[in-house]
């Protein structure tokens, strides 16, 4: 059998290595000229297990069974982080630290308690530190860039997808199935979304150690290690999200002419807010610059970050939710899969 899948992100590159190991012929097609190009290459880095999902269940089993799935498959492609503090401040946050923490151990996740003011962070009522880690993306890159080998074609931007009786041709190039990893880019999806152009900013410091701090819930901050040595992203609910587009070419064009005068504005105003619960922040951390992508949310979802796949005839759509949830999609598609082959068994 023969699939075609559409974009080289975390989800398309995952998809497309877990089909090839069960034997299907993979091709991927991507339009840029790397994998982990747009948002997958562009965000906090973050491996969730569920912490940042206090108000929704479904996004924080997802992420929960989605952590430990991907510590079984690709733990290397993470690493770990020795002082990992979530903390709910005493007045800006939307629940209080008790409800978080019972929300949190009810949901089956792990953690210790910690006091706040142990790490010189103020103004939170209480702190968990926590196991999750940061993904490696430069290793994630390598990683499949080997694993998909000839079945990557970069640079190629899919123009076509025509649904025939017993196939679909992708350019011109007969497929038993389609999956559309680029977020509706080439498909028309079910669901409407919306395109939200985001900045995050890098930070270096050689003081602070391998330390994250994230404040929880609503609109809040936090800090995050990435991949290189002594880097960290700084992001903001309140300040991060930089507009609405309806297609991701007119976010991302927004990004292209952003003024630097914007950047530095919304900069003073993402320190003062981090500033806040960590007074240090100004003398550890130095700017190193911006991080701009886009992020995609459906429409009306508030709270809801978790995964879905829809099906359209021989084609798959994956609206990805954040990284842990790779196995949702591909367990979802296989069994949509199977359920068509048992159909096609018991009619032929
Ligand atoms: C600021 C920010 C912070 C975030 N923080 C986190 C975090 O800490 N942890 C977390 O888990 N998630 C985070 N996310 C969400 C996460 O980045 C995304 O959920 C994830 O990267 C989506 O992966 P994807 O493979 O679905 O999409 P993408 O990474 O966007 O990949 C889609 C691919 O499709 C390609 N493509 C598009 N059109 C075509 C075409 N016509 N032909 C061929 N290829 C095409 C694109 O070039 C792209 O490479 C964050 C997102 C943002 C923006």
């Amino acid at each position: 059998m023969k699939i075609a899948v559409i974009g080289a992100g975390w989800y398309g590159c995952h998809i497309a290595s877990s089909f090839m190991a069960l034997g299907f012929e993979i091709v991927v097609f991507e339009k840029s000229g790397r994998v982990m190009a747009a948002a997958s290459g562009n965000n906090q880095f973050r491996l969730h297990q569920g912490f940042h999902y206090a108000r929704n269940h479904r996004t924080r089993v997802q992420s929960r069974d989605g952590y430990a799935r991907f510590m079984e498959r690709y733990a290397r492609l993470s690493a770990p982080i020795e002082h990992n503090i979530y903390v709910v401040p005493e007045q800006d946050s939307l629940i209080d630290f008790l409800t978080y923490r019972m929300i949190m151990s009810a949901s089956g996740l792990e953690f210790v308690e910690v006091a706040p003011e142990n790490y010189g962070i103020t103004h939170c009522r209480g702190g968990l530190r926590v196991e999750e880690r940061a993904l490696l993306t430069e290793k994630a890159r390598t990683f499949f860039t080997k694993r998909l080998g000839s079945a990557l074609r970069l640079q190629h931007a899919v123009r076509s997808i025509e649904a025939g009786d017993d196939g679909v041709w992708v350019d011109g190039e007969r497929f038993d199935y389609v999956v559309d990893a680029t977020w509706g880019a080439c498909l028309p999806i079910q669901r409407t979304v919306f395109f939200e152009p985001t900045l995050l900013l890098y930070y270096r410091s050689s003081t602070v150690g391998n330390f994250a701090l994230t404040a929880v819930d609503g609109q809040l901050c936090s800090i995050y290690p990435c991949e290189e040595p002594e880097m960290f992203t700084l992001s903001s609910v309140t300040h991060t999200p930089l507009g609405r587009f309806e297609s991701s070419d007119d976010a991302w064009a927004f990004l292209g002419n952003l003024p630097t005068a914007a950047v530095d504005a919304k900069r003073k105003l993402m320190e003062a807010q981090v500033s806040r619960y960590y007074p240090a922040f100004q003398n550890q951390f130095e700017y190193v610059g911006p991080q701009l992508s886009v992020k995609t949310k459906i429409e009306g979802a508030t709270d809801d970050r978790s995964c879905y796949v829809e099906k359209e005839g021989r084609t798959f759509k994956v609206l990805s939710g954040k990284i842990d949830t790779i196995f949702h999609a591909s367990d979802t598609i296989l069994s949509m899969l199977e359920t068509e082959f048992e159909l096609e068994d018991l009619l032929s």
